[in-house]
Formats: C-alpha cells, structure tokens, sequence
C-alpha cells in the first residue's frame, strides 16, 4: 500500500513522531538526540527541534532558550559520553554552501580522536 502521502517529507521528522528509527540519547518536550547514521567520529550525536525549523535561517525571536537548551544538551551528552575534558566539536551547518543536507535544524555532536577532522 502506498503511504506515501501520509508521510512527512523530512526524515527527522520522521524519527522525531516514530515512523523512522534512530538510536535515542535523550528526549524532553524540546529536543531530541540521536545517534548519526552515518558517524564520522567515535561519537557522533544529532540534537535536533521536536518542532520543525529548516535551519539557523529560520529561528525567529523567542527560540534563544531552545537554542541554549540545545547547547546544554550537548554538554551534557558530551559528559556521559566521557568527552568533557579531552574535548568535542559542535557543529551546525546552514545552506549549501556549507553542506547541509538535512532541512531540519541539528546540532552535531563530534567527539573521540576524529572529532577536530569532523566537518561535515
Ligand atoms: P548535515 O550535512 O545536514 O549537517 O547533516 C545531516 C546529518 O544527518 C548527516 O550527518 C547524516 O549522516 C545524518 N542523517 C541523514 N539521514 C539520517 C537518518 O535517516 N537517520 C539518522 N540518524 N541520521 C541521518
Ligand atoms: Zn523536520
């Protein structure tokens, strides 16, 4: 049967409702964490909107505590995961130019030897 239609066209919305799936660090009523399917670095996180925003473009006055909120989140995870004091990389592309192929906000968590060559 085709579902298609029923579907949201952007794969983290997707993981975000349910109908994909994604190994999940942390979720609240804000954000969601999980694990890049393609990492690049021993540790390689996503922290993306529940809501859907396209990019850094498309936050609009009042998204200053998600993004903060966002930052936090990535420090924390970064403690679980052992990264605090060797270090980590975070990372937000926007646009072509600076290859983002996602449209939907996130926030990229590097960490591990790889982490300063991550730049995806
Ligand atoms: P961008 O290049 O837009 O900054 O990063 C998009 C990231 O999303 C890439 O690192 C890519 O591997 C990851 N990605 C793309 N599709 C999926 C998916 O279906 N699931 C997960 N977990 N990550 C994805
Ligand atoms: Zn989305």
């Amino acid at each position: 049967m085709d579902r298609s239609p029923e579907l949201s066209p952007c794969i983290f919305c997707r993981i975000i409702s349910g109908e994909s799936t994604a190994k999940v660090f942390f979720r609240d009523d804000l954000v969601m964490a999980f694990r890049d399917i393609h990492p690049i670095a021993s540790t390689h996180i996503l922290i993306v909107p529940i809501r859907h925003i396209g990019s850094v473009n498309d936050l609009k006055e009042g998204d200053e505590a998600l993004i903060g909120h966002m930052v936090l989140l990535a420090r924390q995870l970064a403690e679980k995961e052992g990264l605090s004091e060797r270090g980590y990389r975070l990372l937000i592309n926007t646009g072509a130019h600076a290859g983002q192929t996602v449209l939907h906000l996130h926030l990229h968590l590097f960490g591990g030897p790889l982490a300063r060559l991550a730049l995806r």
